[in-house]
């Protein structure tokens, strides 16, 4: 099977293969990918999804992949409004893993959107993706001001360890989170064996609180709905992990709800 046929956008499958040589899917990519593409506004209970796979085997692009596809669509806007926040964040158990991970998502971020005249011939030559999407790392790196005037532009996409994610959902009142849609957890195992789960189950409390918030100021219409994206839907839980072990399961059982499990 190809991309393509998992339901990848073309315009993402052209710059896999071009920017990292990447052009026939991994198993756990091939398991993966058709749940994690389908859309989040279908109401099903089940979106939050259990991944079962060692590192090496693509994991990583499983759920990047995906969540570049659905925050797309955000470049049909003519500009990016800060007052969007946050709308994924990525939980890495150390700060290497983390840059791993950032890495790999700037190169994706590289692409290049269709031109917006509808000229098929030249697919991809259009503004680049970044005017819309940025990503940043939130691992303890930096100076925690240097990290909340990074957070206070906005971070659409965010990559961090889980500590100082805690920290500044917690200090830093300009971290907009309300409308965060997806949330993974990589490498589950080694977040549980740092001792992480507290941190972890802190987050998500953090994140569940300022979604209802978020939710309610829409209601009550204090806060405008960016055209046509419909922020008021729950966000979806990612969990990586290459073990099922009691302790995974457990951090499992308080993160996930009714989870689809994908193994490979
Ligand atoms: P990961 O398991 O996500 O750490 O990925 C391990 C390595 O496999 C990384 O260097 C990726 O760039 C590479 N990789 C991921 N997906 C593919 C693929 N479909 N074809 C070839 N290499 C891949």
């Amino acid at each position: 099977s190809t991309f393509t046929g998992l339901g990848l956008d073309p315009l993402i499958v052209a710059h896999l293969e071009s920017k990292m040589n990447i052009s026939k899917p991994t198993s756990i990519q091939r398991a993966a990918l058709p749940t994690l593409l389908s859309s989040l506004t279908e109401d099903t209970s089940s979106r939050d999804v259990f991944i079962q796979s060692q590192t090496g085997s693509g994991k990583t692009l499983s759920f990047l992949l995906p969540i570049l596809q659905d925050l797309l669509p955000l470049s049909s806007h003519s500009y990016i409004d800060r007052s969007i926040g946050t709308l994924a964040i990525i939980i890495a158990p150390t700060r290497e893993l983390a840059k791993q991970i950032s890495d790999v998502l700037e190169i994706l971020l590289t692409l290049r959107l269709r031109p917006a005249e509808e000229s098929a011939d030249e697919p991809g030559s259009g503004p680049r993706l970044t005017r819309w999407l940025v990503s940043g790392l939130l691992t303890g790196g930096m100076t925690r001001t240097h990290e909340k005037a990074r957070l206070r532009k906005g971070l659409p996409i965010l990559v961090a360890t889980p500590g100082r994610l805690l920290d500044h959902l917690q200090n830093t009142s300009s971290f907009n989170v309300g409308k965060c849609r997806w949330l993974v957890l990589d490498e589950a195992d080694r977040l549980m064996e740092l001792g992480f789960e507290e941190s972890i189950n802190g987050i998500i409390k953090g994140l569940d609180g300022r979604h209802r918030l978020a939710k309610q100021a829409v209601e009550e219409g204090k806060s405008m709905e960016v055209g046509g994206w419909d922020w008021n839907k729950r966000r979806r839980t990612v969990l990586c992990s290459a073990t099922i072990k009691e302790d995974v399961q457990k951090l499992a059982g308080t993160t996930l709800k009714d989870p689809i499990v994908i193994k490979a």
